[in-house]
């Protein structure tokens, strides 16, 4: 079955076509600045045990529905494409970030499906109108193919009450569906079942603390393969400090900015969005250069890197106490399966807990899934490089073959 994931942003298709005979990827790339003169469409194909063929085309892509065109147009070209006709193109799976409470589970699109993920619009205002976007597009691309929805959100859906609501009035919550939704979900379920498969047990048996470090990043305590917990809250600003976020602060800040420094509310969120976080404390959130400048000696990056690493030491501490004992830590994600340094820096001083890293597997170079606990902890500690795509083309594949409908 050959299915083709997308990601669309406003200005963005992000795009990954998979062959499920064998989970590999045929081809992938990227339509960004969509509406503007300075559009670019990225492409490469991936020819089995061959060199990938690349080609990067500039210049106004109209919109996204000439951006999947084109795209399609690569994808079949009879010299570089990658299948010989857009027919074989099975299913479109598409990264949908908010399910709401609508959606447990991946879900095969119809009308109910895009009335439900419009419904949602309130609670992620700049993700869903452009994943509505995009499932409108694909839908008169691919008119044959089984459009599919993979929700970031989904795998949270078992999180209990007492770690989803807010002790804000309930009415808050019944009325307007204020809560914990938490992201990165298909991320999450990826890595805990991959490392199910690693660990050659099944994921209902396993206690596990995935930490994903990317630009974004959350952690998510999984219980006996169910997610019991996750950082991130009613929106992907809670929790861990990340590249411009904040992460958790206390909730009357905004209000101390807008009563002494008559900001605005757009400002205030502008503010904790895209000018706190790394960047906010040294001025760079990309964490390469971070690490980089605190090694030359920069007192702002060395505590820009303190605060990072404490807040997640401390969510490990309160996710094994929630999980009540733990079978592995996992890091995934840009920093996560790259940084030993960062790697370390969060887990230091958590032997007590069964917890701890032994310097020379983690700072051996090389990728893949690995272990990086001293041999005699118990709790293994590892990483295992996320893969979203795959995930949500796995997720496809299997909601087709069950035929299953609406959650
Ligand atoms: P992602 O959003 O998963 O692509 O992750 C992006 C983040 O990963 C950026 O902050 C990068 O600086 C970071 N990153 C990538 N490679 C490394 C590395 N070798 N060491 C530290 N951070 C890295």
């Amino acid at each position: 079955m050959i299915i083709l994931v997308i990601n669309t942003g406003s200005s963005s298709i992000k795009y990954e076509l998979f062959d499920m005979k064998d989970r590999k990827i045929l081809a992938r790339g990227l339509a960004e600045r969509i509406g503007e003169e300075s559009g670019i469409l990225t492409y490469e194909i991936v020819p089995a045990g061959g060199k990938p063929t690349k080609k990067r085309e500039k210049g106004l892509i109209a919109d996204h529905q000439e951006g999947l065109k084109r795209i399609v147009d690569l994808l079949v070209d009879p010299e570089h494409g990658a299948v010989a006709d857009k027919s074989e193109i099975a299913a479109v799976g598409h990264r949908v970030v908010h399910g709401g409470e609508a959606f447990k589970a991946t879900t095969i699109i119809d009308g109910n499906v895009i009335a439900a993920i419009k419904k949602n619009i309130p609670l992620a205002p700049l993700h869903n109108p452009a994943n509505l976007t995009g499932i409108e597009v694909a839908g008169s691309v691919f008119p044959d193919a089984t459009q599919v929805a993979v929700f970031d959100t989904a795998f949270h859906q078992t999180i209990p009450g007492h770690a989803f609501l807010y002790a804000i009035p309930y009415e808050m919550y019944e009325r307007y569906k204020v809560r914990r939704y938490g992201f990165h979900g298909t991320s999450h379920a990826y890595i805990a079942e991959t490392a199910a498969e690693y660990l050659g047990r099944p994921t209902g048996e396993l206690n596990l603390i995935t930490i994903h470090l990317g630009n974004g990043a959350s952690m998510a305590a999984i219980g006996n393969g169910n997610c019991i917990d996750t950082t991130m809250g009613m929106t992907p600003l809670a929790g861990l400090v990340m590249g411009t976020r904040s992460g958790d602060v206390d909730p009357s800040i905004p209000f101390f900015l807008a009563d002494h420094l008559k900001m605005s509310f757009r400002d205030i969120d502008d503010l904790l969005n895209k000018k706190s976080g790394l960047k906010g404390i040294c001025g760079a959130n990309d964490m390469r250069e971070v690490i980089e400048r605190k090694e030359a000696g920069d007192k702002r990056a060395e505590i820009a890197i303190d605060i990072y690493t404490y807040r997640i030491k401390k969510f490990i501490g309160a996710y094994f106490a929630a999980l009540g004992s733990l079978d592995a830590l996992i890091f995934t994600a840009g920093i996560g399966e790259n940084s030993p340094y960062i790697r370390e820096l969060s887990c230091r001083g958590l032997d007590k807990l069964g917890i701890e890293i032994d310097p020379e597997r983690n700072n051996k170079a090389g990728g893949g899934i690995r272990e990086i606990n001293s041999a005699e902890m118990e709790v293994k500690v590892m990483v295992i490089p996320t893969n979203e795509e795959l995930k949500i083309a796995q997720e496809t594949k299997k909601v087709i073959e069950k035929g299953r409908g609406i959650t």
